[in-house]
C-alpha cells in the first residue's frame, strides 16, 4: 500500500486551473499538472483499504490501489503498465472522466477521496513524455478480418484490442477525422485533440487500418454530423469481413418541437460544438458566433456545459443554462449513497467561467422577430413523486439571441442498424447483452455492438469498457477462446 499513515497526514490536492480570464482567451487545456512529489504524496493517501470499492466504481475496473502505490514508490513505469492493463486510453479518462471511482473511495466516507483521476493523468502524461507508450504488435496473425464501424472510444478500444489479438482490423469512420465525440463533441479546452492523433498513431503501428470520410450505409438523418465522401454497403462488410463491430454511437439529438423551433438562432448543441472543434483543428470558421449575444443553453449535462464554455470563449454577452429537473442538493448524504455515484450539484469548470443556472424550468416557446430568435417563453415547474407540473402564473420571458438544445441524444441512427438487420431494444439501441454466452452479439450473424450504440448515451469510460469487452467476445467468436482481458 501507499504510506500506512498517509491518509492521516496529507490533504487531497488536485491540479490547479489557469485563471478564468486567461483561459477564456483560447481553447487550450487549462488544467495544470501534479509534479512528481505532489503525485507521490497523493498516492500516499491511498489506504489500500482491503476491499477497493474504487476498483468497482471505475467502469474499466482500473487497479487503482496498485497504481497509487506504484506512484507513491516512484515506480512510474510499473504504474503505466498497471493502468494500461485495464484502460486503453487513460489520457482521455484522466482528463474527461467524471471519476465515479472517487465517489466510491473509502477515504471519501469521512474525508476527501484520493485524487485518483489526477494520478491517472499524471501517470499517462509522464509515460507519454518519456516515450514509454509504444506499439504492442501481435506476435502471431490469425488471418481473420474485423470491420469496426465508428471511431469513438468504443470503436477505438475494440479495434486496439482486436489488433493486439492478431486480427486484421479496419475502422470505418464517416467523419473526416478519428475520435467520435472525443474529437468533435468534447471541446479542445477539455481534451487536446493531439492526444487522439498520438493514440491513433500507436494503433496504426499495431496494424489497425483507418478509413475516414466513409459512411457505412447510405442514409444519415438531418442533425447528425456526416463528412462522408464515400459509402460502403453493410452487405459488403458482412461479405468481406469475418466479424463486424458496430460502434456508431447514439447520434440522434433530442429535439424541442415547440412553437418557434424554426427561428434563426435555435440550434442543436453539436451544430455549434462540432464546427468549433473543426475550426480549432485548422478548419473553416464556425458559422455560429455567440460573440456579444445572449445565449441560453437548454439542458444541464456535459453537452450543455460545453456550450457554456464555448459561448464564453466566443465572448457572449450572457450565458444562461436551464434544466428541467429540480436543483440537486449541494452535497450528498454519504451514509445513504456511498459508494455509489451520488446525485448532487455539480459545477463544471465551464460553469465557473460565467453562467446563470436555473432549474425546474420548461421552455414553452421560442419568440422571434423577422424570423430571428429574440426571447424564450418559459414556465417554472413543480416536481412531486418524480412527476412534474407547471406552476400556475409562473410564466416568464428571457432574452435570447442564440439557443443551444443540449437535451441529450435519443438513440442511434436507426437506418444503420436496420441496414445490418440488427434488432433494436425498447429505446432504439442495438439489442445485445454484456454478459454470458453471446454477449455483445446482435441479432445479426457475426455483427456485434458496443458503446453508446448499445447502451445509449453514456460516458467515454463506459465506451472504452464496452469496446474492450466486445473485442474479447469477437475474439472468442472467431477463435473459440480468447486471452484478451474482459
Ligand atoms: C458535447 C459532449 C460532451 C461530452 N463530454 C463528456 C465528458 O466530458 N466525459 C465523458 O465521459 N463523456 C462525455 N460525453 C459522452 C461521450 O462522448 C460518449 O459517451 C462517448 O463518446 C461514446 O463513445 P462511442 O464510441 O460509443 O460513440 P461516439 O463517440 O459517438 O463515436 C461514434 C462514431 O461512429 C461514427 N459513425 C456513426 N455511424 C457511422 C456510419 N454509419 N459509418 C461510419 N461511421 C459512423 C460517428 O461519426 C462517430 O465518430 C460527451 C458527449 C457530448 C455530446
Ligand atoms: S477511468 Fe474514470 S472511474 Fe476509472 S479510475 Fe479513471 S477517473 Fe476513475
Amino acid at each position: 500500500m501507499g504510506k500506512p499513515t498517509g491518509f492521516l497526514e496529507f490533504q487531497r490536492q488536485t491540479e490547479g486551473y489557469e485563471p478564468v480570464e486567461r483561459r477564456l482567451k483560447n481553447y487550450q487545456e487549462f488544467v495544470g499538472h501534479l509534479d512528481d512529489d505532489q503525485a507521490r504524496v497523493q498516492g500516499a493517501r491511498c489506504m489500500d483499504c482491503g476491499i477497493p470499492f474504487c476498483n468497482n466504481g471505475c467502469p474499466v475496473n482500473n487497479n487503482i490501489p496498485d497504481f497509487n502505490d506504484a506512484v507513491y514508490k516512484g515506480n512510474w513505469r510499473e504504474a503505466i503498465e498497471i493502468l494500461h492493463s485495464t484502460n486503453n486510453f487513460p489520457e482521455m479518462t484522466g482528463r474527461i472522466c467524471p471519476a465515479p471511482c472517487e465517489s466510491a473511495c473509502t477515504l471519501g466516507i469521512n474525508a476527501e477521496p484520493v485524487g485518483i483521476k489526477s494520478l491517472e493523468r499524471a501517470i499517462i502524461d509522464k509515460a507519454g513524455e518519456n516515450g514509454w507508450v509504444v506499439p504492442q504488435i501481435a506476435t502471431a496473425r490469425t488471418g481473420k478480418k474485423v470491420a469496426v464501424v465508428g471511431s469513438g472510444p468504443a470503436g477505438l478500444a475494440a479495434a486496439q484490442q482486436l489488433a493486439r489479438a492478431g486480427h486484421d482490423v479496419t475502422v470505418f469512420e464517416k467523419n473526416d477525422k478519428l475520435g467520435g465525440l472525443l474529437r468533435f463533441g468534447i471541446p479542445d479546452f477539455k481534451l487536446d485533440k493531439r492526444l487522439i492523433d498520438w493514440r491513433a498513431a500507436q494503433m496504426a503501428a499495431e496494424g489497425v487500418k483507418f478509413v475516414t470520410g466513409t459512411m457505412v450505409g447510405k442514409d444519415m438523418p438531418k442533425g447528425v454530423a456526416n463528412d462522408a465522401v464515400k459509402t460502403v454497403a453493410p452487405a459488403k462488410l458482412i461479405k468481406e469481413f469475418d466479424a463486424v463491430v458496430l460502434a456508431g454511437g447514439s447520434e440522434t439529438p433530442r429535439d424541442l418541437p415547440i412553437p418557434g423551433r424554426a427561428l434563426d438562432g435555435v440550434h442543436f448543441a453539436l451544430e455549434f460544438l462540432i464546427p468549433q472543434n473543426k475550426q480549432n483543428g485548422g478548419g473553416k470558421k464556425n458559422p455560429i458566433s455567440a460573440a456579444g449575444k445572449h445565449v441560453v443553453v437548454i439542458g444541464g449535462g456535459d453537452t450543455g456545459s460545453d456550450c457554456v464554455g464555448t459561448s464564453n470563449r466566443h465572448g457572449a454577452a450572457s450565458v444562461t443554462q436551464f434544466e428541467l429537473l429540480p436543483k440537486p442538493p449541494e452535497a450528498e448524504n454519504k451514509p445513504l449513497v456511498w459508494p455509489y455515484w451520488p446525485t448532487k450539484l455539480r459545477t463544471s469548470s465551464s460553469h465557473s467561467e460565467g453562467c446563470t443556472r436555473d432549474w425546474s424550468v420548461a421552455t414553452k416557446e421560442f419568440i422571434g422577430e423577422n424570423g430571428k430568435l429574440k426571447a424564450l417563453k418559459c414556465v417554472r415547474l413543480e416536481w412531486q413523486g418524480g412527476k412534474m407540473s407547471e406552476v400556475p402564473g409562473s410564466e416568464f420571458e428571457v432574452r435570447a439571441d442564440l439557443v443551444f438544445l443540449a437535451m441529450g441524444f435519443t438513440n442511434p441512427v436507426a437506418s444503420m442498424l436496420d441496414a445490418f438487420g440488427v434488432a433494436r431494444d425498447g429505446r432504439g439501441n442495438a439489442a445485445a447483452t454484456t454478459d454470458g454466452d453471446g454477449c455483445y452479439a446482435t441479432s445479426a450473424r457475426k455483427v456485434f455492438a458496443a458503446g453508446d450504440v448499445r447502451r445509449g448515451q453514456s460516458l467515454v469510460v463506459w465506451a472504452i469498457r464496452e469496446g474492450r469487452q466486445c473485442a474479447r467476445a469477437v475474439d472468442e467468436f472467431l477463435m473459440g477462446s480468447s486471452l484478451l482481458p474482459r
